[in-house]
């Protein structure tokens, strides 16, 4: 049976025809680096995810969170409080600024990180909260925003997953001291590889700035010391014929999520906050018993690929072995499993997969 069916990916990026011409014009240009392209990009972003915030655009997410954070003046001896049910570049990424991650838990529904979870483990060296928008389904930013100001805390947000959803009516990106979106080819949009960081404030735009390219504004007279993060125009390229095309997407991602909610039976669909919109970066279910056969029997017998994103939680990972009890993230790691909802399936497909499901969550129960 399984030899005449097609297998259906997790996820799938979408190149076309513009984008291949976008890079060649490029190539043909000579102008391969950090230029003009980057420039109508960052631009184009803000203008059309961001409510016209400032944008910057660096050559991955992780480097945008990195120089997110340096740009905000995390630093040694400081704490940001982060999910541990998240990629594992979320934490990482404040303790390459020397600062230390703590780990707090996530509320059940939205698998985010629960204000009041955060509020237990503020601490006199606590500067900062980075709520991940897991799976495309925004974290409660706004009463994580007014935790924080509260505290006198920063909010930062790890929007790499979320590109155009929205929270009380503002796109996330808007709401922290800066935002990443990731632009990793799996991603809602990609450029390759590639991040956009967005902020409201002046100065960190500059310090990201020059952050990303060896601190210099201008060239030879370097202010502080950065790095290389900058992005290619080719990436750029990449990027901006995908941003014509995001709605789009995200329009089929929304029709596919209100597909399966309508018809897979016997595991529990995600929920979508009141205030919110949903990108559907991933459709999460969980599955209470037996989350791997059920995988697997996708697999091996109906030929539909999955995810388990993410199986460890950040804090037992071997490179942080922290010792948190955390229990709705050990229970989220312990059920998620992650459909394809991605903007190339048809309908078909989409029929495959709930039939697939239902049949096997019956078998199982
Ligand atoms: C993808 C991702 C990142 C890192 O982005 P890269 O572009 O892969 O470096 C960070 N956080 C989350 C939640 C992600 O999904």
């Amino acid at each position: 049976m399984t030899e005449q069916l097609e297998f259906i990916p997790a996820a799938k990026p979408i190149i076309g025809d513009e984008e291949r011409a976008a890079v060649d014009a490029v190539l043909v240009s000579g102008m391969l680096a950090q230029g003009a392209e980057v420039a109508a990009f960052e631009t184009e972003f803000s203008a059309h995810l961001v409510d016209g915030r400032h944008a910057v655009a660096v050559n991955s997410g992780t480097a945008g969170l990195h120089l997110g954070l340096l740009a905000a003046g995390v630093g040694p001896g400081d704490e940001v409080i982060v999910p541990s049910f998240t990629f594992a570049a979320t934490a990482n990424s404040v303790a390459l600024t020397g600062a230390t991650p703590v780990f707090a838990d996530i509320e059940p529904d939205y698998f985010a990180l629960d204000p009041a979870s955060v509020a237990s483990v503020i601490t006199e060296r606590t500067v900062g909260i980075m709520p991940v928008h897991l799976y495309g389904h925004p974290a409660d930013v706004v009463a994580l925003g007014d935790l924080a100001s509260q505290r006198g805390l920063q909010l930062f947000e790890d929007a790499a997953q979320a590109h155009g959803a929205t929270k009380a009516g503002v796109p996330v990106g808007a709401f922290g001291s800066f935002a990443m979106f990731s632009l990793y080819p799996t991603k809602n949009m990609t450029s390759g590889e590639g991040g956009i960081v967005t902020t409201g404030s002046d100065e960190v735009a500059r310090r990201l700035r020059l952050l990303r390219n060896q601190g210099m504004e201008k060239q030879y007279e370097n202010e502080i010391v950065g790095f290389n993060a900058r992005m290619t125009n080719l990436h750029a390229a990449i990027g901006r014929v995908q941003l014509t095309k995001i709605d789009g997407w995200t329009q089929q991602r929304r029709d596919n999520a209100a597909f399966f909610d309508a018809e897979l039976q016997g595991v529990v669909t995600p929920p979508v906050a009141a205030d919110a919109t949903h990108v559907y970066h991933q459709y999460t279910i969980r599955v209470q018993d037996d989350r791997d056969g059920l995988a697997k029997a996708l697999r091996d017998e109906y030929a539909i690929g999955s995810g388990v994103y993410y199986p460890i939680p950040n804090h037992r990972l071997p490179s942080f072995q922290r010792t948190e009890d955390l229990p709705e993230t050990e229970r989220a790691a312990a059920e998620v499993l992650s459909l394809p909802v991605h903007p190339s399936l048809s309908r078909s497909d989409l029929e495959r997969i709930v039939s697939a499901v239902n049949a096997l969550a019956k078998a199982g129960s």
